[in-house]
């Protein structure tokens, strides 16, 4: 197969041309033609965003392209402004100091550019390749040419690092260049390889689409192609090394990039695979045929990472085995095992099969996916990449279905789960995020219980800064019949409908602390088309105006509401969702939560912060009353522009405790203190502070006394 050669310069400088140097420049000149158009038809001409469904025979809708949408201000444009000036610089520091990590002195001692041993968890080149995927995400925004030549050299340097057969893995290949013995491939599942490449997939298939580039593309190919061989040759052997399976992912996107139907045929190859598995554990999803799942079991990133994969194989297949089994599964985390704010992967340590009458069976698993409706607070695990991969799952399963529930969760993932993973300067990173936080907690948590600004296990920061990049990439959906709006925020989005016909439009809007979005209409085709504007769950009384005049309202909340006529480009449509202060309460078999409630605002869940009580008053003893009314304010100079909720609130008596489990219950007067709420995500950016999402309710019951006899 021809390749391009990057090396092939053409231009001569100087010198008498006789007609033989002509000629044979002419010869070279049509053979780079012919060269670049055979690289160029290698990969397929369609789409270009985070995700490329366009072609995905069950995907109903598709991804806009990588730089399509533009935040212009607001919310989500104040994050990607963090993101490109704090967030890529910080971290891209962090990852190139030999004194703190390592990532990427490995590729340079793997390259042969430098001595030293490797250093960092095994699943680091992972780590490495998702802050690739945010810097090449923001480069398509920015167009930085520093950026883009900065990636350049980190992607010669990969290269130079890859063995000739395709296999790429820092700490293998550190060790075979050092002839140490006993470093072979795919020796220990806990190495993480396949995870390694299957990020390196999807950061080349981003970095193509942003740059139109393929050098990290043909390194991602020759990973690939070294899986497919391996898989021919030993299909245990990769079955084995399938944990936290990065590589479904990888695999079907590269795939759909350069239409290599190996690719494809592998990811469906190592789902069936599975059953070959020989350590089978719901630890890592394998014990029982995936096709046969109905619960969410085990590691939450291992178990979300898959079923994110096997939404990417429906996609391409149709096969109803993969979505039955995730609409099963899907269900048992919407509905028993998240979090209320879009997290997943609720406990330290679990067992599983948890209740298993043959003690022998039971297994030990860790940052795992708990028993039905088991979500505690201060101890809940939660690992940042869970809420990514949940995230992640959630936006395949809106591609395949267009329907709204997966929005909903994708939105209030990104607003609560995954911003809460980052501090406000974008410099530091939770690992677990608890949905309660005391002071005085009588043992210690494997984790930081604050925001380190580097954790060894080092998934997780790079995973939520190319999330936050990527936003925009969700934001907007296209299929035939026209755009959807899946996410709001101020943005102009430049787009095609049907056949290539271009669409600009103008998105005005204060979300999430606003819900009025206004839509200026400013390039259309002169045909029908649709939009789809996604009516959240949260919201009660919708209503659509057009030119000033009501279209529709009283719009059903979870749905998406279609709007079908002839644009023409001096349309306003005017979407108004009213936000009100909404207490929420759990189904009663989370105990944890029992008589509590959480507080939310649109998308935002809400938090209390022992900063933002008197003195004497902690988190954990103040009551709200169920009709509790709540005052809103935004205050542009707290937390980097929040909107706050004011209330009353009664104060429970803390004291007495000492040598105490349990006490007789006095009756308290009703004291009573004001208490501001933050949104969830802006929580421990002042200081480490106690914290609490879910508020005892205080009712006051009328004719509680017992009559007399
Ligand atoms: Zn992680």
């Amino acid at each position: 197969m021809t390749r391009y050669s990057p090396n092939l310069h053409l231009d001569g400088t100087g010198g008498v041309l006789d007609v033989t140097t002509t000629l044979i420049r002419e010869l070279l000149r049509c053979l780079l033609i012919v060269t670049v158009a055979l690289a160029c038809d290698e990969v397929r001409a369609a789409g270009k965003g985070i995700t490329d469904t366009l072609a995905s025979p069950h995907a109903r809708l598709h991804a806009v392209d990588i730089g399509a949408v533009r935040w212009t201000d607001g919310f989500w444009a104040d994050r990607f402004e963090v993101c490109r000036t704090a967030m890529i610089p910080n971290m891209w520091d962090l990852l190139k100091d030999p004194e703190i990590s390592g990532a990427y002195d490995n590729f340079l001692v793997a390259a042969g550019r430098k001595e030293g041993r490797h250093r960092g968890p095994k699943w680091h080149d992972g780590d490495f390749y998702k802050w690739l995927e945010a810097a090449a995400f923001v480069y398509a925004t920015t167009r930085d040419e520093k950026l883009d030549r900065q990636m350049d050299q980190i992607i010669e340097t990969i290269g130079k690092a890859q063995r000739d057969d395709g296999y790429i893995h820092t700490p293998v290949i550190i060790d075979q260049r050092q002839q140490r013995s006993g470093a072979d491939e795919f020796q220990n599942r806990l190495d993480f390889e396949t995870y390694n490449m299957g990020h390196l997939m999807t950061c080349a298939c981003v970095h193509y689409r942003a740059t139109g580039k393929t050098n990290l593309l043909r390194i991602a190919e020759k990973a690939a192609g070294f899986l497919c061989t391996t898989f021919e040759r030993s299909p245990q052997s990769l079955a084995n090394n399938g944990i936290c399976p990065s590589h479904y992912m990888g695999l079907v996107e590269l795939y759909r990039t350069v239409a290599d139907s190996r690719y494809l045929e592998l990811a469906k190859g190592l789902i069936d695979a599975r059953n070959l598995v020989e350590e089978r554990t719901d630890h890592n999803q394998d014990r029982i045929p995936f096709r046969e799942q109905s619960q969410a079991v085990g590691h939450a990133v291992r178990a979300n990472y898959l079923y994110a994969g096997a939404a990417d194989v429906y996609a391409e297949t149709g096969d109803q085995s993969l979505l039955d089994a995730l609409e099963r599964i899907w269900s048992d985390v919407a509905y028993r095992k998240m979090y209320v704010t879009g997290a997943t992967g609720a406990l330290y340590d679990g067992a599983s099969p948890d209740g298993s009458k043959a003690h022998s069976s039971i297994q030990l698993v860790h940052q795992a996916y708990g028993r039905p409706y088991q979500l505690p607070n201060i101890t809940a695990y939660n690992e940042s990449c869970a809420t990514i991969g949940f995230a992640l799952w959630n936006w395949r399963m809106l591609a395949i279905t267009g329907e709204a529930r997966f929005a909903d969760l994708l939105e209030l993932g990104l607003y609560n789960g995954v911003l809460a993973t980052i501090s406000l300067d974008g410099k530091r990173f939770f690992y677990t995020n608890p949905l309660a936080r005391v002071d005085k907690l009588p043992f210690s948590l494997r984790w930081s219980r604050r925001r380190e600004p580097y954790i060894g296990c080092f998934c997780c920061p790079p995973n939520s800064v190319r999330t936050v990049a990527e936003v925009s990439a969700y934001a907007y959906g296209v299929s035939d019949a026209g755009i959807w709006f899946n996410l709001y925020g101020s943005s102009i989005l430049d787009t095609t409908v049907g056949d290539g016909e271009a669409v600009r439009l103008i998105q005005q809007t204060d979300y999430p602390w606003q819900g009025m979005i206004h839509i200026s209409l400013e390039k259309v085709p002169e045909r029908e088309f649709s939009l789809f504007l996604r009516i959240p769950g949260w919201s009660e009384t919708a209503r659509v105006t057009i030119n000033g005049e009501v279209f529709a309202d009283s719009l059903q909340s979870g749905q998406y509401f279609e709007i079908r006529r002839l644009w023409s480009a001096q349309d306003r449509i005017e979407l108004v969702m009213p936000m009100s202060v909404q207490l929420l309460e759990a189904h009663p078999l989370v105990e944890e939560v029992r008589n509590q409630a959480a507080v939310r605002r649109g998308p935002l869940v809400y938090c209390l912060e022992s900063i933002d009580l008197s003195d004497d008053v902690g988190v954990m003893d103040v009551a709200i009353s169920p009709d509790a009314k709540f005052r809103t304010r935004f205050t542009e100079e707290l937390l980097a522009g929040v909107t706050v909720l004011e209330s009353k609130a009664s104060v429970l008596s803390r004291n007495g405790w000492d040598k105490a489990l349990y006490r007789r219950i006095s009756p308290q007067g009703m004291k009573t203190t004001e208490i501001r709420m933050i949104p969830y995500y802006a929580w421990s950016n002042r200081g480490d502070s106690e914290m609490a999402v879910w508020i005892p309710l205080r009712y006051t019951l009328q004719g509680s006394r017992l009559p007399r006899r």
